[in-house]
């Protein structure tokens, strides 16, 4: 039986059986890892509060190769991102930022840019910097790194040249559509200035990126755009967006 240590952040976890829990992590030498945390919601747990979600830390865990899941050892906490989960915003921004990871990478397939990248989300969002903007820079990078991105630069159907008018995303088509290459009902349709802006980001540095002044509206689509890719190539609306669309509820009226 191998033991292995790695950095990593908690993607995920759920209860197992009477007093385990089943983590998930993504870790910086082997991708997502999923594993036993034997007794973890014993009180007196040598885990403690180490395996809270999007907690920065070594792990160490057992793999025995017989299973796909490995035996948590432990975890030591490097940074807690306490910031980012005692704040609505950024908690549902978090965790829309590992549940890209949690549902769109493989077990055990290593991305050390991803890893780096989520860390870095997280620390601006811990930073922070507008939720919203941090989730759109990651999701636009981790398409990317995933092996997803769009073409944006012409017609996936017929190769026309961008800029046309009324462009429309086609995920699964693999970028841009005009309209002669068909109506399609699950295509997310994208302003000029959206394209351009994609574009941009995907070409500057990361602190650039989270800087770039843009127009409210401009922000917004762009949200809307990164989390429907990210809808569409998950296949169903990720759990954290029915909680970011909670924390985004209007207040009740003030009575006068
Ligand atoms: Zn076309």
């Amino acid at each position: 039986m191998a033991l292995y240590r790695t950095r990593a952040v908690v993607i995920g976890r759920r209860a197992l059986g009477e007093s385990d829990r089943l983590m998930e992590f993504y870790t910086r030498d082997f991708g997502k890892v999923r594993g036993v945390a034997k007794a973890a919601r014993r009180p007196r747990s040598r885990f403690l509060a180490a395996l809270e979600p999007l907690t920065l830390g070594v792990l160490v865990f057992f793999d025995t190769g017989r299973s796909e899941l490995v035996r948590v050892d432990h975890f030591d906490i490097l940074h807690p991102f306490v910031r980012v989960r005692e704040h609505l915003e950024r908690l549902g921004r978090g965790a829309w930022t590992v549940e890209c990871l949690a549902r769109l990478s493989a077990d055990r397939d290593p991305n050390a840019a991803l890893f780096g990248l989520l860390v870095r989300s997280l620390r601006a969002l811990e930073a922070g910097i507008c939720p919203a903007r941090v989730a759109i820079c990651f999701g636009v990078r981790a398409v990317d790194l995933l092996g997803h991105r769009p073409r944006i630069d012409r017609c996936v159907e017929c190769g026309r040249a961008y800029p046309f008018q009324d462009a429309a995303l086609d995920v699964e088509a693999g970028g841009l559509v005009c309209v002669p290459c068909g109506p399609r009902a699950h295509a997310i349709p994208l302003t000029g200035a959206a394209v351009g802006t994609l574009g941009r980001l995907r070409g500057f540095r990361w602190e650039e990126a989270l800087r770039l002044p843009l127009s409210a509206p401009l922000d917004a689509e762009l949200t809307l755009v990164l989390e429907g890719i990210v809808a569409r190539l998950i296949g169903q609306v990720p759990r954290s967006m029915r909680f970011l669309s909670q924390t985004r509820r209007p207040l009740p009226p003030v009575l006068s």
